[in-house]
């Protein structure tokens, strides 16, 4: 039987046939993929690329995730994410990170500075300590322990935006920075397993100290390998009040789809912020049986898929019209 034969029955008869509620195999999908998937926020092509190639050689979802997310956090182009992220308030590149698989492990960085891939500092976190997340200077020494090398990550490009800003020094979220905020990145393997990766500069010029709802397990990011996974941007600290990620995967298990369970935790932030008319909030998801979506508050939301090597980029539906 060929690998691809025994990904879908594993994936639809197998397994999931178990573990999953049959709702959940009724449910509508508008999307269905029959082999392994990779979907990640924004525009990011080439961290599609390099975890759609961690995939096809065989290895595991987790890999695929860290592999991926890594492309952008060593992009000094990219403004939100690693290297080249948008300082702090006070001129500090200070990143969150977090990584979840199949088993339900995670690890967690949050407020690292000076090292470019948090989310393999993450990643040792989660198979290397009893803990799930190290914050600040411990962080930072558990990675220099770990042969992580010390780097300033405040580029020129990024300084200068630093310097434009401190002319006002007003802080206001801006709605689809760029196009290219945080990366959260789920993968499906070609066993049928799942795992995810989030890995963010964070709100650009926010408190020294501010961390947001990438690195929080549930707000950020959550997969839970019988259900599906879901990962979240834009406006972290409106995520995290609704536990975003946690909400959308618990709503798939209750059988609606990954668009459909994207829009309800949207609809729940309306719902418990006054004004969430002034920030963005974007989800995106991926469940067990292949099928996948999004869904943003405002327009402008962007989402990666890869089915086949080369990826496609989406528009995400969005709540507000204007
Ligand atoms: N969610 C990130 C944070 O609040 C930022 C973003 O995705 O734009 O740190």
């Amino acid at each position: 039987m060929s690998s691809r034969r025994k990904f879908i029955e594993k994936v639809l008869g197998g397994t999931i046939g178990l573990t999953v509620a049959p709702a959940l195999l009724r449910a509508k999908s508008g999307k269905n993929a029959e082999g392994p998937v990779v979907i990640s926020t924004w525009n990011n092509v080439n961290a599609n690329r390099a975890a759609w190639a961690a995939l096809a050689s065989g290895k595991p979802a987790l890999d695929a995730v860290e592999e991926g997310v890594k492309t952008v956090e060593a992009d000094p182009k990219d403004m939100s994410v690693g290297y080249g992220g948008r300082p702090d308030r006070d001129g500090h590149v200070t990143l969150d990170a977090s990584i979840m698989n199949a088993a339900g492990d995670c690890g967690s960085v949050c407020f690292l500075q000076d090292i470019k891939h948090p989310i393999s500092v993450a990643r040792k976190v989660m198979e290397d300590t009893p803990h799930v997340m190290l914050a600040g200077a411990g962080a930072r020494q558990f990675a220099l322990e770990n042969g992580f090398q010390e780097e300033n990550l405040l580029t020129p490009e990024a300084e200068k935006a630093w310097k434009v800003w401190q002319k006002e020094a007003k802080y206001k979220p801006i709605i689809n920075i760029e196009n290219h905020d945080t990366i959260g990145m789920l993968a499906m393997d070609q066993q049928g397993d799942l795992s995810g990766a989030c890995t963010t500069s964070g709100l650009a010029f926010k408190m020294h100290g501010r961390v947001g709802d990438s690195p929080i397990i549930g707000a950020g990011l959550f997969v839970d390998n019988e259900v599906g996974g879901a990962v979240a941007t834009g406006m972290g600290e409106a995520i995290v009040k609704v536990c975003g990620s946690f909400l959308v995967v618990e709503l798939m298990r209750q059988g609606r789809t990954a668009e459909e369970a994207c829009r309800a935790a949207v609809e729940r932030v309306v719902k418990k912020q006054k004004n969430y008319e002034e920030f963005q909030v974007c989800f995106l998801a991926l469940r067990k049986d292949g099928t996948y979506g999004g869904y943003a508050l405002h327009k402008g939301f962007t989402y990666a898929i890869s089915t086949e090597p080369e990826p496609k980029i989406t528009k995400s539906s969005f709540y507000l019209s204007r």
